[in-house]
């Protein structure tokens, strides 16, 4: 039976995994945010608007 899709039970079990696990290292399960993906700059994540903060650089800008 592989190759099926997820059932919603199954995908209720993955979300609220999810959701402890970000709970849990200090990310926002509400918007799904991992805590790394944070903003370094408040330590808000996109629960709330912070449209004054500076991003830093992303890591994965491609330097020309
Ligand atoms: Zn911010
Ligand atoms: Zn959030």
């Amino acid at each position: 039976m592989a190759g099926q899709p997820l059932t919603t039970a199954q995908l209720d079990r993955l979300d609220a995994a999810t959701a402890l696990h970000l709970s849990l290292t200090g990310g926002c399960p509400a918007c799904d945010l991992e805590p790394d993906e944070m903003c370094v700059a408040c330590g808000l994540c996109n629960c709330d608007r912070h449209d004054t903060c500076v991003r830093p650089t992303d890591t994965t800008t491609e330097t020309t």
